[in-house]
């Protein structure tokens, strides 16, 4: 089953274009969206699950027309949102019960063994009858997959789910969403980089609310190979470097700035060959006027 979105808009009344004739067609698996704060994301994401409408454009998972069809949608979707918070005070057991209600589980004792699995499947047994406002960061974002587990959904959205987690939560965090069936669609959606490379096999970029790259990670990543080309330079010279090269990003080492820029040749010296990662291919597809602010801004900031 599939998941195919064709020119989809959508205008906010204050005149805001968040998404700009988008379309995308996402297979089963781990479908990264990768965009800055602001591209469109959560538009897409909010779109896609039926919680709000395009201005124009048609979506379609397998045979249902999702904006036709809102309830048939809602039955096979999973959507994991970026705040699972609004629950403070009910406990996990009580709330996946009353999903699986809402998901047409209708046995009482379907229910409790739905719960259970579920439970066990994002390792919360232990806290079960515990109220969610005193759950961690990482055991929210775990509960809250249970709950998009819950009915076996076909689409699988999570959207922003490693914001805010520590680095030892986001790994058990992404391990357990890599471990769900790969029959399903899901689509992660997140500005971090690292999120896509290491779960998905397909993404795409979106800026401005427009697709500005659809494809498999690996085939971009080798795509670069040999044209990335990386420099440590001084805070002084960072600022004229921006200028004469076409820096795609900038990094601290050591206290000391590092720049990379895409290049078929070597662009000037002491610039060394470096192994193109995702975060390349993300800057590079990024518009031109793009680097130039965020290197100025970088350099403003080190100043
Ligand atoms: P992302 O999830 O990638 O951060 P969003 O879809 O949240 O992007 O936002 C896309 C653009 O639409 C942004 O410029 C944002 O400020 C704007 N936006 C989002 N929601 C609304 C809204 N309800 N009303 C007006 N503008 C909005």
């Amino acid at each position: 089953m599939e998941l195919v979105v064709s020119g989809v808009s959508k205008t906010y009344p204050d005149g805001t274009r968040a998404l700009n004739d988008v379309s995308l067609t996402i297979p089963p698996g781990m479908f990264g969206l990768l965009g800055p704060n602001g591209a469109g994301k959560s538009t897409l994401m909010r779109t896609i699950a039926t919680l709000q409408e395009p201005d124009s454009g048609s979506l379609h998972l397998g045979n249902i027309n999702i904006l036709e069809e809102k309830h048939a949608l809602r039955k096979r979707l999973g959507y994991l949102p970026q705040d699972v918070g609004v629950y403070e005070n009910e406990t996990p057991e009580t709330l996946l019960r009353h999903f699986a209600t809402l998901k047409g589980v209708s046995s009482a004792s379907k229910r409790e063994e739905l719960t259970d699995a579920l439970l066990e499947r994002v390792n919360l047994q232990d806290a079960r009858g515990r109220k969610l406002g005193g759950f961690s960061g990482g055991m929210k974002q775990r509960f809250g997959i249970a709950v998009a587990l819950v009915g076996d959904p076909d689409l699988i959205i999570v959207d922003e789910p490693t914001a805010g987690l520590d680095p030892a939560e986001r790994v058990r965090f992404l391990n357990l969403l890599s471990e769900i069936g790969e029959e399903s669609v899901v689509i992660l959606s997140t500005h971090i980089v690292a999120d896509v490379r290491e779960l998905c096999t397909q993404m795409a970029i979106i800026q401005d609310g427009q697709i500005i790259f659809e494809g498999s990670p690996n085939a971009a990543i080798k795509a670069l190979e040999g044209q990335i080309w990386e420099k440590t330079v001084s805070k002084d010279t960072l600022s004229d470097h921006g200028t004469r090269y076409s820096v795609i990003s900038t990094k601290l080492i050591g206290g000391q700035p590092v720049i990379r820029v895409c290049d078929q040749e070597r662009p000037g010296p002491a610039f060394e060959p470096v192994e193109p990662d995702l975060e390349d291919v993300y800057f590079t597809r990024m518009a031109e006027d793009e680097y130039a602010r965020s290197v100025k801004a970088g350099a403003e900031d080190m100043a």
